[in-house]
């Protein structure tokens, strides 16, 4: 699962889509158009969003169960502390182990926005505090179960966590979630590759040696990247705030957004990036307009053998 970095060239850039769990049947019929689309690609791994309240924690379930049975793709389960008690948290690890997952996205979860803005009473402080979790409930199945290691990614900051002090902490924090044992990371969405690139060059400096996955959304409307802007506190850039606000039409600012998504996209490989991992927004055509352009899309991702036919491809 862990993602391969590229050395001299010659590995593969790896690929990862994010999706989240559908709110409604049509929101899932749709996911599911979008999955078999994206399964076409044979990325290294699809993750799965987790609600930082804990709500969305059965649909999560039920979508990497899914994931698992239906499809030949390798879910990357995202879990956060801040919604759930770590016993709690404890038994859905074991939950998603025994479903077949070996692939777990550590994070804390945004804070509630309410008035305590504090998370749940017993729950895990930092995303450094729920690697150490998964690892001691995997020690403790391995004993029983002689199962392979569990990857264990982790979120990363170009443009600073917000409620950080400085670059230089997040990079502390980097360092420390790899001691606690975390694989590899995936970064926060950015708007200017630099910010990349610097994060990169600082956290190998410290001693990060874990592949650093730029997180690359498709920025395909104004009230997209607005959102997107309001949701992580990342500044979206003013010149596509502008060029996407003078746009003509949809199409138009969707052809602005997706050459701006690919410049970024390119400049982080540019700069040795492992590989992209696409924010989907639950959507295929962005993403892989997006790949295609990247010159991602080769004949070298052959599509596997399904695990399981599903059974719409049964009753076909
Ligand atoms: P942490 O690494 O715990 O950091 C949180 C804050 O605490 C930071 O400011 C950090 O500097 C500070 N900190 C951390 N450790 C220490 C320490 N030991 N001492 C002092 N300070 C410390 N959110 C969801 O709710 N669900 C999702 O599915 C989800 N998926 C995401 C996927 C990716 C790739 C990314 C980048 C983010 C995702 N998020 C998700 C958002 C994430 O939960 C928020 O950004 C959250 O605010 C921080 O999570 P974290 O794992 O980085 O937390």
């Amino acid at each position: 699962l862990q993602p391969t970095p590229l050395s001299g060239g010659a590995a593969p850039t790896a690929l990862s889509y994010e999706l989240f769990p559908p709110r409604n049947e049509t929101a899932s019929a749709s996911l599911w158009a979008t999955i078999r689309e994206l399964e076409t690609t044979n990325p290294d791994y699809v993750s799965v969003t987790y609600g930082a309240s804990g709500s969305n924690r059965d649909t999560a379930v039920e979508l990497l169960h899914r994931l698992l049975s239906e499809t030949t793709l390798r879910p990357l389960a995202h879990l956060t502390c801040v919604g759930n008690t770590a016993e709690e948290l404890a038994g859905i690890i074991s939950e998603l182990l025994d479903h077949g997952v070996r692939g777990i996205l550590a994070l804390r979860g945004d804070l509630p926005k309410d008035a305590s803005g504090a998370p749940k009473r017993g729950s895990l402080t930092y995303a450094q505090d729920l690697i150490e979790l998964v690892r001691r409930v995997e020690q403790r199945r391995s004993a029983l179960l002689c199962a392979g290691r569990v990857a264990i990614g982790v979120a990363a900051y170009p443009a600073k966590h917000p409620e950080s002090p400085s670059i230089e902490h997040d990079v502390e924090v980097l360092l420390a979630k790899q001691r606690s044992g975390a694989d590899f990371a995936i970064t926060q969405v950015f708007f200017h590759a630099d910010q990349y690139k610097s994060l990169v060059a600082r956290a190998r400096r410290a001693g990060v040696s874990i592949p650093i996955i730029p997180g690359v959304m498709p920025l395909t409307s104004l009230r997209r990247v607005q959102r997107l802007g309001e949701l992580t506190g990342v500044e979206p850039a003013p010149a596509l705030l502008d060029a996407l606000g003078r746009a003509d039409d949809s199409a138009a600012s969707r052809r602005i957004g997706v050459a701006a998504t690919v410049d970024l996209a390119r400049a982080a490989l540019d700069a040795g990036a492992p590989g992209i991992h696409l924010y989907t927004f639950n959507e295929h055509a962005a993403a892989l307009e997006v790949l295609d352009k990247l010159q991602l899309l080769r004949p070298g991702r052959p599509a596997v053998a399904r695990r399981t036919p599903s059974p719409q491809l049964v009753q076909a």
